[in-house]
């Protein structure tokens, strides 16, 4: 590797991505309620690998298009995942993951730090809406479950949302987007996670601080926000 590369990170980081980059078949679509769809993924190169709750994978659309999702279990045996897809109607994922029928295929890169759920201190509020239920889902493959974890979503379609939910088996309290009773959730917690869009995290953060509600830890972690493309969730 040359002088140049290695003096820039991003560039030794999307050369590492590419060759690590694998082929996988899209294995199962089931449609859990309108506008989610529960997908998997399986690739030989998947088989015998490790994985942490609450990484995230990144779908490569056209080479260089990359969007990130969360895997809400993993079967090292098959070398399969799965994750819910929040179909919104106008990125290239979205539409793709509405026009899936199985057997598709499509290059993913290696699972990366998104959030590790496995070293979160609990009792702990996980808040997060649409895009974060799969993050949530994962919590059941970490030691603890969801033991002190309370999951708190904000959702355009309340209705839908419960369905969902229902379908994974995961409890939450399900609230209109940018309801007020998610500050009074998070009293008695220990650490905060905030996923989703980045205008409720913002405001959310804002409103906890001012409520002084004693809390050791507050995580970010902005999966979307209105107008902008493919968010990674990695903070350069
Ligand atoms: C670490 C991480 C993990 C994630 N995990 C998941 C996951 O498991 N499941 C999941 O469904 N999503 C997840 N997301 C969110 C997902 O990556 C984004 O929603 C992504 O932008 C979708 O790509 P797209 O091509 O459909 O839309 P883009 O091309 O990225 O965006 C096109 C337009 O759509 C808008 N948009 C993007 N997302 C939404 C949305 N959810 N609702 C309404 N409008 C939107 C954008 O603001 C933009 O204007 C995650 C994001 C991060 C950063």
């Amino acid at each position: 590797m040359n002088a140049f590369v290695v003096n820039r990170p991003e560039l030794v980081e999307a050369t590492l991505n590419k060759l690590l980059t694998a082929e996988h078949e899209v294995t199962s679509v089931v449609d859990l309620a309108p506008g989610f769809r529960l997908l998997a993924f399986s690739a030989p190169a998947l088989r015998n690998r490790r994985w942490t709750p609450g990484h995230m994978v990144q779908l490569t659309f056209g080479g260089w298009e990359h969007r990130a999702y969360t895997p809400l279990s993993f079967d090292a045996l098959r070398g399969e995942f799965t994750f819910l897809a929040r179909l919104h109607g106008q990125g290239i994922a979205s539409q793709w993951f509405a026009t899936l029928k199985g057997g598709e295929r499509i290059s993913i890169g290696p699972t990366r730090a998104g959030l590790n759920l496995t070293a979160m201190q609990r009792p702990l509020v996980f808040f997060g809406d649409e895009t974060s239920v799969s993050t949530a889902a994962a919590f059941r493959f970490t030691d603890g479950g969801f033991d002190g974890v309370t999951c708190v979503f904000e959702a355009d379609d309340v209705e839908a949302m419960k369905q969902v939910l229902a379908a994974l088996n995961l409890e939450a309290l399900v609230v209109e987007r940018g309801a007020a009773e998610v500050v009074q959730a998070c009293r008695g917690a220990r650490d905060l996670v905030l996923t989703g869009r980045s205008q409720s995290i913002q405001r959310l953060y804002k409103e906890v601080k001012a409520a002084h509600l004693g809390l050791r830890k507050i995580t970010t972690i902005a999966y979307w926000s209105p107008g902008k493309k493919g968010m990674s969730g990695v903070h350069k």
